[in-house]
């Protein structure tokens, strides 16, 4: 689904530990399973980096750097060949990126590298980091000159509104579809305005691009990818994706897992019409998808298996999408600046979507990278020692992959009063805050019967619990008024309720009671599905108004974390 279409969800990597990015991702799900587009890890929310307040060094602090060296070893040279040829294709992607945040991007980076500005190397490692001026963990903070950040990115003329756009459609409704599609540019020409399509306004680099994946294709000996090189070369100079999209989602016997091409729209704030260029390159690790499809087999029993009448459950989805854990490579425009993906859900086409439905990936290795730096080093601040050592990145990671799965889960469409309806348009504004907390909350529901059914050791129970718990407070750390924040705060209040933790009075550290814990994720999760099922708004309203606001010893631990970084830079070599 395009974000065109819906809003996109940062997936709730957050209880899996992850955050979501709050300004740049909308958190929205749509009302079915809500096909998250991406989940990122969200970073705090910054609450003193504002005007007058805006220090550089500590913003570039918050995101730190990291050195990814990937396993390879297990690629033949041919799939090293193809992958080499992949990275060229997929920097194009950033240099398209970096002109679509902002058409003066180089000019402006050749103007800091020229100055003898007292801070230029940190300017040009902060201009790196956020592929512009603008700080993307900061609300777009300008930090180079004083220009804000155009709503609408370089996708439309700096100086056009909302109106102007929307009077010219209206006068000209010819050309209604060429300005709103996801892969033009608006641009002046005298006094009209006109689209120009990507494959002739970023020409200089598609071209190139086009060839680096042709290249590839001719190497590799796997057909499904050498279809699906070729095909989105060719797509690179017509604007047409859909067949490319098709031969995706086909992509069959091949450690190669690559997404490259314009994906996303959130860059475009004034409308969210138009597509940025990205590239994931990623490898798929053999054992680790296997488990993965082991646990997709189960959907059925895990909706089953949820604590809740048979009328509250739910077999009328599709339980098809693929699922893939992989590890990153290499990345390319929209995904390299500010906070990481850890997961993605592509196609956004949802013609591709009903034909062959969509391709979940997993980013294990980003994912790895944020427990280090961020989940693990938090588990100190928030849990007794004996407990903080109870943190497993492994836990982190399926409560990624399970609060994904959970999506697919429990209440879409309802019945009220007779007539069929879904959650999400009976509990309108309050469906993502509900939605994310249920998909962390079931995610562990889930892992837990997993352990039951002898697919993950039971004797890790407490260490899935403590990582669970500190990725509640990842979510609750970047603010409750977002709907993972939200969806956080509502389980953390909902356990102190069943008492699943003390807290030391002297330092602040929280002691689990591990089987009250476990029985109390049942409870939340009875609860939440059956506020989605009953579709009853005012239930709702009072569940959030009365389980979501932070309490002192919550708001002082989320204090005692403020110098762990919020993201991490991930760096990828550039040829294996
Ligand atoms: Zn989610």
């Amino acid at each position: 689904m395009s974000k065109a279409i819906i809003g996109l969800v940062a997936v709730a990597a957050v209880a899996a530990g992850a955050y979501y990015y709050v300004e740049q991702q909308k958190t929205c799900c749509a009302p079915e399973p809500a096909p998250v587009t991406k989940e990122v890890a969200m970073p705090a929310v910054d609450e003193n980096a504002h005007d007058g307040g805006y220090n550089l060094a500590e913003q570039r602090a918050k995101i730190a750097r990291i050195d990814m060296d990937t396993d390879t070893s297990f690629l033949t040279d041919e799939e090293k060949a193809v992958i080499n040829k992949l990275i060229i294709a997929a920097n194009y992607m950033s240099e398209i990126y970096l002109r679509q945040r902002n058409e003066d991007n180089p000019e402006v980076r050749a103007k800091i590298a020229a100055s003898d500005l007292p801070n230029k190397d940190l300017l040009l490692n902060m201009f790196d980091l956020h592929f512009g001026p603008w700080d993307t963990l900061d609300e777009a903070h300008p930090f180079y000159g004083t220009k804000e950040m155009p709503k609408g990115a370089a996708f439309y003329p700096e100086d056009m509104s909302k109106e102007e756009f929307n009077s010219w459609i209206a006068a000209h409704p010819e050309d209604k579809e060429a300005f709103t599609s996801l892969y033009t540019v608006v641009r002046r020409d005298g006094d009209k305005l006109v689209a120009i399509p990507y494959r002739e306004h970023y020409k200089e680099w598609l071209e190139p691009a086009a060839q680096a994946l042709r290249e590839a294709a001719e190497i590799t000996s796997n057909p499904s990818l050498k279809d699906f090189l070729a095909k989105r070369a060719d797509s690179f100079l017509s604007d047409e994706y859909f067949e490319s999209e098709i031969a995706w989602m086909d992509l069959d016997g091949t450690p190669i897992e690559v997404a490259i091409g314009p994906y996303e729209v959130y860059t475009d704030g004034l409308f969210g019409y138009k597509a940025a260029y990205e590239a994931f390159i990623t490898i798929r690790n053999p054992q680790e998808s296997e488990a993965v499809a082991r646990y997709k087999n189960y959907l059925r029993d895990m909706e089953a298996n949820l604590p809740v009448d048979d009328a509250y459950k739910n077999f009328k989805r599709g339980f098809e999408s693929p699922i893939a854990a992989t590890e990153q490579i290499h990345g390319g425009g929209d995904n390299v600046p500010g906070v990481q993906t850890i997961a993605f859900n592509l196609p956004n086409d949802e013609r591709v979507r009903e034909a062959k439905g969509a391709k979940k990936v997993l980013l294990n290795n980003v994912l790895e990278a944020k427990f280090k730096l961020i989940l693990a080093p938090m588990a100190e601040h928030i849990l007794v020692p004996a407990q903080a050592d109870k943190l497993m990145a492994k836990y982190m990671a399926l409560e990624t992959l399970f609060h994904e799965l959970s999506h697919s889960l429990g209440p879409g469409t309802i019945t009220k009063g007779g007539v069929e309806t879904t959650v999400g348009a009976e509990l309108k504004e309050l469906y993502s805050a509900i939605e994310e907390g249920k998909a962390d909350v079931m995610g562990v529901y889930n892992i837990l019967f997993m352990m039951e059914k002898g697919e993950l050791p039971k004797a890790e129970r407490d260490n899935l619990l403590a990582s669970y718990f500190v990725g509640i407070f990842r979510a609750m750390r970047f603010g409750t008024d977002e709907a993972h924040g939200q969806g956080a705060a509502f389980q953390y209040a909902k356990l102190k309720e069943a008492e699943a933790f003390t807290v030391d009075a002297e330092t602040g550290l929280y002691t689990l009671d591990f089987d009250k814990l476990e029985a109390a994720v049942t409870d939340i999760v009875r609860a939440v599905v059956m506020l989605q099922g009953d579709g009853d708004y005012a239930a709702a309203k009072k569940f959030l108004d009365s389980y979501s606001s932070l309490d002192g010893a919550a708001k002082a631990a989320i204090k005692r974390t403020s110098d762990i970084p919020v993201d991490i830079q991930p760096v990828y070599p550039e040829k294996l």
